[in-house]
C-alpha cells in the first residue's frame, strides 16, 4: 500500500488551484495526470524580470517590469484591430496592446486612473513604446512577486503559462517533507539538500547554473529517480535469485534432431548464445538472461534451442510474443522444427475459444504438450502447466514486469529468457536492467546483402511512386510505412488510408494496408496475403515495427522519416534485407530538417550496425532529444539524464545492492524511507515482490 504521506501527491491534478477538467486534459498531456507529475516537470529556461527601468530609459527588445498609471482604453471599432490601453509614468508613455481582447476583462485588469505593475517585452513601434500582451499585470502591492527571475515551463497550446506555473508551484510548495532515504555520507559529500528543499530549488532557479541538470538540487533529484529504479530492479533480481532454481540439463538429443532439420547452419554468436543459456539453465539459480540481437539476427531459433533444453529435461516451455501476428509467425517457424524433434507444440492466443482452447489447456495441464507459443493470453488465470521449466519473452519491453512475473509464477523456479531487437548501449543497459546477464547476437546470418539506404525529399514523392512501380514489375515486394502524426492513431490511420487509396489508384488490387485499428484477424489476413505474394505493396502504420518476417520483401519506404526515432527507423528498415536478394530503403523526409533529424538520417545511411545505432541514439537523445525512449523499452526518466548523470547511475547501482545486503526487507528506518521513495517514483512492483517473496 502506498504510504499515506504520499496521498496528496497522487491526487488528480484537478485538486490544484486553477486546474479544472478542461485544463486538466492539457496539463495531463504535458506533464501527467497526478500532482506528483508536476513536481517532475522542471523549468527549462528563465525569464529575468528584474530589469525595472523608467519608461524613458526602457530599451526596446528587453523584458522589463515597469510601473505605470492607466490613462485611457481605446476600444477598437473593428474587432480585428487591437485593443489599446494608454499608460504613463513620470518620464514617458507606454501603450499596452491586446489582440482579440475582452473589454470587460481589461477594464477590470487595468482600471483608468490607477497604477499597475506590468511586465513583458518592451517594443518600439512608430516611435512609441509598447508592450503586446504583457505577461503580468498586478497591483503595486504584488510587485515583488513579479520582479524576479521566473522559471519557464514546457507548455502545450491552450495552456496559459501563468496558470500552469501557479499550479506547479502550488504542488511544489505543498509537497510533504519526506524522511531521508539517501545515505548520510553521500548526502554530505555531494552537499545535497533534503528532498523537498531540492525540489523547491529546482523549481526556483535564479540563474543558468541553477537551471542546469548539473546543479546540486537537480543532481539530487536525478539520483532519487535512479536509486528508485535501481532498487526496484535489484529487488526483483534478488527475489529471482532467492527462489530455488532448478537444474535443467539437456541430453542434446532433441537439439541434434533440430540441427539436422535446419535449412542453414547456426552463426557463431547463435551457438555461443545457446551455450550460455544452456549453462544458465543447468544451474541452481534461476536464469534471467537477456538475448539482444538486431532484427533478423536469428533470435527465434536460439529461443527454440532453449526450449529444446527444457523439453530434454522433461519440462515445458512457453514463448510469449507481444502481438498476434508475431505469435503466429513464431509458431509457423517453430512448429516444423519442434515436430522434427518429436515435440508437441501449440499456439494459444486471445482468439482461441471454446473447445479448441479447452483442449490446449488440458494438454498443457497434463503435460502432453511440451511447448506453447502465444500472446498475453498465456498469462490468463486458467492457463496451467504440468511443469513449466522455461519462459521466453519476445520483445520484452512490450510487456510489464508484472506479466513477466505472472508467466514465471506458472511453474516452479522457471528459467526466464527475454529477447529484444533493440541493441542497448551499456550505460542504458545498466540503467534499465541493473547487471542482468546478456547474450548478444552480433553476426548476421550468412548470405545477407547490405541494404541500400537513401534519403529523398518528400517533394519527390511522385518519382518514388514511379520507382516503386518499376521495382514491383521486377517482382519486388514493398513496405510503405506512413507517418506518425502526433500521437493519435486516428490521424495515423487517415494518412495511411490516403496513401493506400493513392497507390491503389496507380497499382490496383495488389496494394494492401494494415493499421492498428484493424481487427487482429483482418490484419493477419492482409499480412498473410503480403507474405504469400498475393499483395505487392503493403501500406502500414508502425504495426509492422516488431518482428514480422517476410524475407521476400526488398523495398522499404518510410514517409516522414524525420519524425521517427533512430531505433525505430532501424527496426523498420530491418523488415527488409532478410532474404538473399538486394534491398533498398527509402527515407522520405520533409524540409526543413532539424539538426537531430539530419544526424539521424545520416547515421541511417552510414550504418546498419544496431549496436552502433543504439550508441548514436543515446548520444543524440543525450542532446535533449527524447524520441525513441518508449520504443527502446527503457524506463522513462523524468529527472535523470544519462548523458550527464552517468556517474550517479553507478553510485545508485552500488547503493541499491548495499541497501539490500544490509536490509533486504527494507525493514529498518532508512528502509521505510526507501519504500516511500519507490512509491514516489511508482516503482511499486519492487515493493510487491517484497511482500510475495
Ligand atoms: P529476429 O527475431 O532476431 O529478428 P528471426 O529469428 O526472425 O530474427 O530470424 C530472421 C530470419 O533469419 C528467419 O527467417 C530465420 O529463419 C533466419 N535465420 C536464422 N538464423 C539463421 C542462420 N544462422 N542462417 C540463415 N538464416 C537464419
Ligand atoms: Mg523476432
Amino acid at each position: 500500500m502506498r504510504p499515506q504521506i504520499l496521498f496528496p501527491l497522487f491526487a488528480a491534478i484537478t485538486s490544484l488551484p486553477g486546474i479544472g477538467p478542461k485544463l486538466a486534459k492539457l496539463v495531463e498531456k504535458v506533464a501527467g495526470a497526478h500532482v506528483v507529475n508536476l513536481l517532475w516537470h522542471l523549468p527549462y529556461a528563465l525569464i529575468d524580470r528584474r530589469y525595472a527601468p523608467t519608461l524613458i530609459q526602457a530599451e526596446a527588445g528587453r523584458i522589463a517590469t515597469v510601473q505605470v498609471a492607466v490613462d485611457e482604453h481605446q476600444v477598437p471599432r473593428n474587432p480585428r484591430q487591437p485593443y489599446r490601453v494608454l499608460c504613463h509614468d513620470a518620464t514617458g508613455s507606454l501603450t499596452l496592446v491586446f489582440f482579440h481582447a475582452r473589454g470587460d476583462y481589461l477594464a477590470k485588469l487595468l482600471p483608468v486612473g490607477e497604477k499597475r505593475v506590468v511586465s513583458g517585452r518592451i517594443e518600439l513601434f512608430q516611435n512609441t513604446l509598447q508592450m503586446t500582451h504583457p505577461d503580468h499585470v498586478v497591483p503595486l502591492s504584488e510587485r515583488d512577486s513579479v520582479m524576479r527571475v521566473e522559471p519557464v515551463y514546457g507548455l502545450t497550446a491552450g495552456l496559459a503559462p501563468k496558470t500552469f506555473m501557479r499550479a506547479i508551484h502550488h504542488a511544489v510548495d505543498n509537497a510533504p517533507e519526506l524522511a531521508e532515504w539517501i545515505d548520510p555520507a553521500l548526502l554530505k559529500r555531494e552537499t545535497w539538500p533534503a528532498w523537498k528543499a531540492a525540489l523547491i530549488a529546482a523549481h526556483n532557479p535564479t540563474g543558468d547554473a541553477e537551471l542546469s541538470t548539473m546543479s546540486v538540487p537537480r543532481r539530487r533529484l536525478a539520483y532519487d529517480e535512479l536509486l528508485a529504479h535501481q532498487l526496484a530492479i535489484a529487488m526483483v533480481r534478488n527475489q529471482n535469485r532467492a527462489l530455488p532454481g532448478r537444474r535443467l540439463k539437456g541430453d542434446g538429443k532433441l537439439q541434434a534432431k533440430v540441427k539436422a532439420a535446419l535449412p542453414y547452419t547456426l552463426t557463431g554468436s547463435q551457438i555461443q548464445g545457446i551455450a550460455e543459456i544452456a549453462a544458465d539453465m543447468d544451474s541452481d539459480t534461476r536464469m534471467l538472461r537477456l538475448l539482444q540481437g538486431d532484427v533478423g539476427s536469428g533470435k527465434t531459433v536460439v529461443a527454440l534451442f532453449a526450449m529444446l533444453v527444457a523439453a530434454e529435461a522433461k519440462t515445458q516451455a512457453a514463448l510469449m510474443a507481444p502481438t498476434e501476428i508475431l505469435a503466429r509467425q513464431h509458431f509457423a517457424t517453430l512448429q516444423p522444427l519442434a515436430e522434427a524433434a518429436g515435440c508437441r507444440i501449440v499456439l494459444l492466443t486471445g482468439r482461441d475459444k471454446g473447445k479448441a482452447r479447452v483442449r490446449i489447456l488440458e494438454g498443457l495441464a497434463d503435460g502432453a504438450i511440451q511447448m506453447v507459443v502465444g500472446t498475453h493470453a498465456l498469462v490468463q488465470d486458467d492457463v496451467e502447466f504440468n511443469d513449466l521449466g522455461l519462459a521466453v519473452i519476445d520483445e520484452q519491453h512490450r510487456f510489464g514486469v508484472h506479466q513477466r512475473l505472472t508467466l514465471a509464477s506458472k511453474g516452479k523456479g522457471v528459467h526466464m529468457l527475454v529477447m529484444t531487437a533493440t541493441p542497448i548501449p551499456r550505460t542504458l543497459m545498466l540503467a534499465a536492467y541493473g547487471d542482468m546477464d546478456a547474450s548478444r547476437l552480433t553476426e548476421k546470418p550468412a548470405g545477407r546483402k547490405p541494404i541500400d539506404t537513401r534519403t529523398v525529399q518528400l517533394e519527390r514523392l511522385d518519382e518514388v511512386v514511379d520507382a516503386v512501380g518499376r521495382r514491383v514489375k521486377e517482382g519486388a515486394r514493398v513496405y510503405w510505412v506512413c507517418p506518425l502524426i502526433e500521437e493519435s492513431e486516428v490521424s495515423d490511420m487517415a494518412a495511411a488510408e490516403e496513401r493506400h487509396a493513392m497507390l491503389r489508384g496507380r497499382y490496383g488490387e495488389r496494394v494492401g494496408m494494415v493499421h492498428g485499428r484493424m481487427k487482429g484477424s483482418e490484419r493477419d489476413k492482409v499480412m498473410e496475403a503480403f507474405a504469400s505474394g498475393h499483395l505487392d505493396i503493403l501500406v502500414a502504420t508502425t504495426v509492422i515495427e516488431v518482428g514480422v518476417d517476410v524475407p521476400q520483401a526488398t523495398v522499404m519506404v518510410i514517409e516522414h522519416a524525420e519524425r521517427f526515432g533512430l531505433s525505430q527507423l532501424h527496426q523498420l528498415r530491418g523488415r527488409v534485407g532478410r532474404g538473399d536478394a538486394a534491398s533498398t530503403c527509402l527515407l522520405l523526409y520533409q524540409n526543413p530538417l532539424g539538426e537531430t533529424a539530419k544526424s539521424r538520417l545520416s547515421i541511417m545511411r552510414e550504418t546498419e550496425d544496431g549496436f552502433r545505432i543504439a550508441e548514436e541514439d543515446l548520444r543524440l537523445r543525450g542532446a535533449g532529444e527524447l524520441l525513441g525512449t518508449r520504443q527502446s523499452g527503457l524506463p522513462e526518466m523524468r529527472l535523470a539524464d544519462l548523458a550527464v548523470h552517468g556517474d550517479l547511475l553507478q553510485i545508485a547501482r552500488d547503493d541499491a545492492r548495499l541497501i539490500l545486503e544490509r536490509d533486504s526487507k527494507l525493514a529498518n528506518k532508512r528502509g521505510e524511507a526507501l519504500r516511500t521513495l519507490l512509491y514516489l517514483f511508482e516503482r511499486d512492483a519492487g515493493v510487491k515482490t517484497l511482500q510475495s517473496g
